[in-house]
Parts: structure tokens; C-alpha cells; sequence
């Protein structure tokens, strides 16, 4: 870890899960050992200690997982107390599953200065949870709202889930209605994505694109109707509510990552944590990239093209040390002919169009600075 660098934010992994859902292939585990749940805290308060001095100016927290609100009520409590005094200046999210928060958790986050929850929906419709392996009760999505709403939460995303074999378009635009029913002001909208290695890519080999593309533009023409713009290819918000935390990330932000599997960039190196829990807490090294510079930079690039904000071009005069203007020309031209990026007076971003093929555009460019690599 580089000791000159001050973190822009933090991001926390809390690997544990009350069960394995069949789609997911981010690191989780189901452990109910309350020793191991108190050596992971242990492990975690000794890193922070170790990193304070990079803490110092903050500008967001966002704990992810895994699934922190499965910790118990007391096990959460000492986690957000860890966080609670580094203060961060614009925002401090926890994920949540709406199967494990109940009043107590809420009252405790909100009053020791969590700012935002992020609830993983997917889906309220039963056929539909069941094909993703995901066991949450019917309505407990928006119980789970209501409740954190009571409690006086304002800033709230819900993910939900489209694409999934046997969900019909009714199905989907049910649920995005009741979740704007609720007043939500961010929501995440992933397309299911039949991941190598997930359980249900064992079991399910295709789902229905044409389908998959209905859903994509009912659920953004719901949603703008009710306020809320397409900020990052999955990502809607009313303006001013976006993600702060994710938006500073894609757009070059120094962040470390603590936790096992968690990734952390200091502007110059990326480096992963260990993805398994016991290696993580016995100490084993992170994992350094060994990307080339130019690759890194065509990354760091793409990320930001899944923005609508996209680069400023002065920022771009820096990245990696690298002018991307100059060094990138030739593509970024041909990207901008094809009608897949546009350029403002101060900006590069994705167009509309741009945003629906983010993944091509990345592979393009890494291919692209593979090429002058050489
Ligand atoms: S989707 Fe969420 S709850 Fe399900 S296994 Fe993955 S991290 Fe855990």
C-alpha cells in the first residue's frame, strides 16, 4: 500500500451472506462462527488503524458485500463505529438486504451518521427469485423501504434485476412502479448476466436479449417520467441523488478497499485483497496488478464512459501522466465517427447510444492501447 497517498474514498467488503444466491459471483461466504465474524472485525479495525493516516479527507464510504446487514445487531454497530470517525465529507452508504434489516439496525445506522442505503430487490416476484436462487420473502423489498423511510432515511437506491428467464415484461414493470410508488430517487437496474463459474450458469445456458432490450427502455421511460435521469449505464437518479461514492470511482478517484476481494487504486497501482476470508484475516499479501501503464489508463478511460457526465477534457491531459487527447487520438475519433462517443467544449462522453455498448467501447480501447503498448 503507498504511504504518500490521501484515499478520496473507502469502500468496506463484508463477505457474508445468509445464503448463495445461484447468479452471484462476488465473494461471499456463509459463515454463522461468531469467532470468525469477530476476527474479520478485528482484522478490519487493525487495517483502518494502519491506513489512518490516508483517511484524512474523505469523501465517501460505501460499505458493500457480501451482505453487511446480515452481521448481527452488535457486530454492525462496532463495524459503523469503526467508520464513524473518519467522517466522510459527502456521503456514507450501506448495502442492505431487505431480509436482514429490521428497526433496531436502521435506528442505530441512521443515527451514527450512515447517509444512504442501497437495498438488493431484484425482484419481488416469486417465479423470478426463485430462477436466481434468492430467498427473500414476496413484499419484504418494500417493508424493508418503508421501514428505513420511517426511520428518516432519504437517500435510498434499490437494485433490481431484468432479463431473468421467465420474468415477463408485467412482471418488471410492476415492480419498477411500486419502488417509484415509494418516492425512490436512485435506482439500479442490472441486466441479468449469465456469469461463468455462478450456479445459474450451470442450470441456464441463454436468456432472451430482445426481451432483456424491452425491459431496458420501459424501465427508462418509467423512470424518467418520475424524475430520474440515466447517469451511468445501469444507474438512474434524480439530479443531485446520484452515487457520489460510484460516480468519483469511475471517474479516476484514489479509493482503498478493505476487506477481502476488495480492490483498492491509489491513482497509480491497483491491488486486489485476498478472495478468501481466513488467507484475509491470517494477513496474506494483496494481489498487485501488472497491467502496463497504457492499459490501465484505456481502463480508467472506459470506466468513465459508462458515465453520461463522461471526462472533462482537462482531466484528461493527466491521467496516468499520459495526455489521453493526444495519445488516443485515433481511436477516440473513430469511436466519436461511429456515433458511440461525443465531444462538448469541455467534454468526452458516451452518447446514448454510446452508453448501451459501454462494454464494447472498453474492449476497444484496451485493444487499441494493447496495440501502441507494443
Ligand atoms: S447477490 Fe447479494 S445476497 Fe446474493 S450471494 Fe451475492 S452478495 Fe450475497
Amino acid at each position: 500500500m503507498s504511504s504518500l497517498v490521501e484515499f478520496d474514498s473507502l469502500y468496506v467488503h463484508v463477505p457474508f451472506c445468509k445464503n448463495i444466491c445461484d447468479y452471484c459471483i462476488l465473494y461471499s461466504v456463509v459463515e454463522n462462527s461468531r469467532e470468525v465474524r469477530k476476527a474479520y472485525l478485528d482484522k478490519l479495525e487493525s487495517d483502518l488503524n494502519q491506513a489512518s493516516k490516508q483517511l484524512n479527507s474523505l469523501k465517501t464510504i460505501f460499505v458493500g458485500g457480501g451482505t453487511p446487514s446480515a452481521l448481527s445487531f452488535e457486530d454492525l454497530e462496532r463495524l459503523i463505529k469503526l467508520l464513524q470517525g473518519l467522517s466522510p465529507q459527502d456521503e456514507f452508504t450501506i448495502e442492505c438486504n431487505p431480509s436482514s434489516v429490521d428497526q433496531a439496525k436502521l435506528e442505530m445506522m441512521y443515527s451514527k451518521g450512515v447517509t444512504r442505503l442501497s437495498f438488493g430487490g431484484q425482484s419481488t416476484s416469486r417465479k423470478t427469485r426463485k430462477m436466481l436462487g434468492r430467498r427473500t420473502g414476496d413484499m419484504e423489498l418494500f417493508s424493508a423501504i418503508d421501514l428505513a423511510q420511517k426511520v428518516g432515511f432519504t437517500r435510498i437506491n434499490v437494485d433490481l434485476i431484468y432479463g431473468v428467464p421467465g420474468q415477463t415484461l408485467a412482471d418488471w414493470q410492476f415492480d419498477v412502479e411500486q419502488v417509484l410508488k415509494r418516492g425512490i430517487r436512485h435506482f439500479s437496474a442490472y441486466s441479468l448476466i449469465l456469469e461463468e463459474g455462478s450456479e445459474l450458469s450451470k442450470r441456464i445456458h441463454e436468456t432472451d436479449d430482445d426481451l432483456a432490450v424491452e425491459m431496458y427502455h420501459l424501465c427508462e421511460d418509467l423512470l424518467k417520467e418520475a424524475g430520474l435521469e440515466r447517469y451511468e449505464v445501469s444507474n438512474y437518479a434524480v439530479p443531485g441523488q446520484e452515487c457520489r461514492h460510484n460516480l468519483d470511482i469511475w471517474l479516476g478517484a484514489r479509493y482503498l478497499g478493505l476487506g477481502p476481494a476488495a480492490a483498492s487504486f491509489d491513482g497509480v497501482l491497483r491491488w486486489t485483497e485476498k478472495a478468501d476470508l481466513k488467507a484475509w484475516i491470517k494477513g496474506e499479501q494483496a494481489e498487485y496488478d501488472q497491467i502496463p501503464q497504457k492499459e490501465r489508463s484505456a481502463e480508467v478511460l472506459a470506466f468513465g464512459f459508462r458515465t453520461k457526465l463522461g471526462w472533462k477534457k482537462e482531466r484528461l491531459h493527466s491521467l496516468y501522466g499520459i495526455d489521453v487527447l493526444i495519445e488516443y487520438k485515433e481511436i477516440l475519433d473513430t469511436l466519436m465517427t461511429q456515433g458511440l462517443l461525443e465531444e462538448t467544449k469541455s467534454s468526452i462522453r458516451a452518447t446514448q447510444q454510446g452508453l448501451l455498448f459501454a462494454d464494447e467501447i472498453a474492449s476497444v480501447l484496451v485493444e487499441y492501447a494493447q496495440g501502441i503498448s507494443e
